[in-house]
């Protein structure tokens, strides 16, 4: 095994092009904060049109041998980046943890997510598999496969800095392709601990490269006439920008946006499971998941119940530096995010909901100038209000009541968003009929957050996914190839003359 590998060390975060790390001396760069002290820690370079036009270059020239590689070596190289995805679990965690905030058990949890996808993406020979009918016609068999696109690129969130991208690319490179990755410019040290695992894996040099930066970067990835997918995952505003830019470009685009979502409590529900599911999906990693619960729909009398257990939870939340192994939740990513989520929770003082626990004022001894919040906890929200109706992507948890049933379902069907849902309760008949009515892409029952494992797939309806392919498991496996039916013949048939009618079977 070569030396591990040292990313807290790097004080300048630089493109990952053709199996190289480069540093782009003098190009801009923009700082990266450790959370949990306030502090710049490192930069992180900015790449431009011409960063991205040299990655694509790389990624391009490695394609056609990588696509004719056997699918059996491809999973050889991903077998081979799991184990040392094992290998290097905790100085991953640790990156994670440093440049987001979240805590070490959770970034180790985002961890093995990811790899859950790589080894999914071992099984790709079997994967590609394609159908094969005998004698479909006289003489003639026929047979389909699924062939990579080429030059796919994947632009990701802030927070889930490893997982998401191993949402993409593992699938992607399996597949076939090539793959260029654009990490969130605020935690991008995990990208480069992945590129370099690739490479220690023997993925050949230009199959994955990472290109640094913010839009300017997204810009050129979906102005380039060479990248033929984009994966998305992000703000609803960009995924939607993304997912119409790119293809009217002619690219395949699959773009993951926002979400708010709702844990449907019924008066049935046994109520302790209900609470803790909520502390933990609503402040876990702050709020900052896509998966988050940020609205809690108390149904009849679960109401008061609800309400009253939930206080003194939140008050209790351990906050603390992610690297203390007593946090339950750390810092949110930078100040500005900070900022924001105090102007959600201003505005929903104003809007006349009864604010239960007020966090805003949060102090973490030792850590003064971290971007810490504390709990928050609304109760009377209803539908108008902008902290029902935004994603706050916080640890801020709305109630909104209703009387029955039927409310909450109309209610959680007619937010613009559909991510994920939850519902609580002990009556198999409403889980049954909660499940089929409800307009959203993952359901939980009695499960908080119900993100699907890597052999199923991942993704949400209506404003919170464009496209029409889910993230990872088969459907990543359709987005990432092509489907092509062959016919042939083989026998004396061949040159009987032309026929001009529609071929029928005989
Ligand atoms: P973001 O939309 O600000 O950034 C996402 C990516 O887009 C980053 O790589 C960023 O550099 C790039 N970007 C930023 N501004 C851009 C612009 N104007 N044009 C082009 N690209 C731009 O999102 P974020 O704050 O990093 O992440 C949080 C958001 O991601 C939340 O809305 C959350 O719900 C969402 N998210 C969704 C899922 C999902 O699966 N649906 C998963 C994780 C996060």
């Amino acid at each position: 095994m070569n030396a591990p590998l040292n990313v807290s060390g790097l004080a300048r975060i630089g493109h990952f092009i053709g199996g190289r790390l480069l540093s782009e001396e003098g190009a801009p760069t923009q700082p990266v904060f450790n959370p949990a002290l306030g502090e710049v820690i490192a930069e992180v370079a900015l790449g431009d049109a011409e960063v991205v036009a040299r990655a694509v270059a790389s990624a391009k020239a490695a394609f056609p041998a990588w696509a004719d590689t056997s699918p059996l070596k491809r999973a050889r190289v991903m077998f081979k980046f799991k184990e040392l995805l094992d290998a290097n679990h905790d100085l991953l965690a640790k990156a994670i943890t440093l440049e987001h905030g979240k805590v070490a058990s959770d970034a180790h949890g985002e961890v093995t997510r990811g790899i859950e996808v790589v080894e999914f993406a071992c099984g790709i020979p079997h994967l590609l598999r394609g159908d094969f009918t005998e004698q479909i016609s006289g003489g003639i068999d026929a047979f389909s496969m699924r062939q990579p696109l080429g030059v796919c690129a994947g632009i990701t969130p802030f927070n889930f800095p490893a997982m998401v991208p191993m949402w993409m690319f593992p699938m992607a490179i399996a597949c076939g392709n090539s793959f260029i990755l654009k990490p969130s410019e605020r935690d991008p040290s995990a990208s480069l601990v992945m590129a370099e695992l690739l490479k220690r894996a023997g993925l050949p040099d230009g199959v994955f490269n990472v290109v640094q930066g913010g839009r300017t970067a997204v810009e050129a990835l979906i102005e380039h006439p060479d990248v033929a997918a984009l994966s998305f995952v992000g703000s609803t505003p960009i995924a939607e920008s993304i997912y119409q830019r790119g293809a009217a470009r002619g690219k395949r685009v699959q773009a993951l946006g926002g979400a708010k979502n709702h844990l449907v409590v019924m008066p049935d529900a046994n109520l302790n499971q209900a609470v803790d599911a909520l502390i933990g999906a609503a402040y876990g990693s702050a709020g900052e998941r896509c998966m988050a619960i940020s609205v809690a729909v108390a149904v009849g009398s679960s109401a008061d119940r609800l309400v009253e257990a939930l206080v003194p939870r939140v008050l209790a939340l351990r906050i603390a530096d992610g690297q203390d192994a007593s946090a339950e939740m750390g810092p949110v990513v930078t100040a500005e995010h900070k900022a924001k989520i105090i102007d959600y929770i201003d505005d929903g003082v104003k809007s006349g909901a009864k604010l239960l626990v007020d966090g805003r004022n949060h102090v973490v001894k030792g850590r003064e100038r971290g971007f810490f919040l504390g709990g928050s906890l609304f109760d009377h929200v209803t539908p108008a209000m902008r902290i029902y109706r935004e994603e706050i992507f916080g640890p801020v948890l709305v109630v909104v009541r209703v009387p029955d049933f039927k409310s909450a379902v109309e209610l959680v069907n007619a937010h613009e968003f559909g991510n994920g849902v939850s519902l609580f309760t002990s009556d198999g008949g409403t889980a049954r009929e909660f499940a089929r009515r409800i307009q959203v892409g993952m359901v939980g029952i009695n499960v908080p957050i119900p993100v699907p494992m890597a052999f199923h797939s991942f993704g949400g309806w209506k404003r919170s996914l464009f496209g029409d392919q889910h993230a990872y498991g088969m459907e990543g496996v359709r987005f990432y190839t092509r489907y092509k039916a062959v016919m042939q013949r083989w026998s004396d048939s061949i040159g009987k003359g032309p026929e001009f009618i529609m071929p029928t079977a005989n």
